[in-house]
């Protein structure tokens, strides 16, 4: 079972990436360090439903 996430900066509150997460593997709200194209660095996305 796979479900659609969307990522948003904690920063700028932008959503910049998106994807699927295995759920089962996965089940609490993942919180990932990507470059944010408009804070221009590297900062915490969290996932969004
Ligand atoms: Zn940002």
């Amino acid at each position: 079972m796979r479900e659609f996430v969307e990522f948003e900066c904690t920063t700028c509150r932008r959503r910049n990436y998106t994807g699927d997460k295995n759920k089962k593997a996965h089940p609490e709200r993942l919180e990932l360090k990507k470059f944010c194209p408009f804070c221009r660095k590297h900062t915490v996305h969290k996932e969004q439903k």
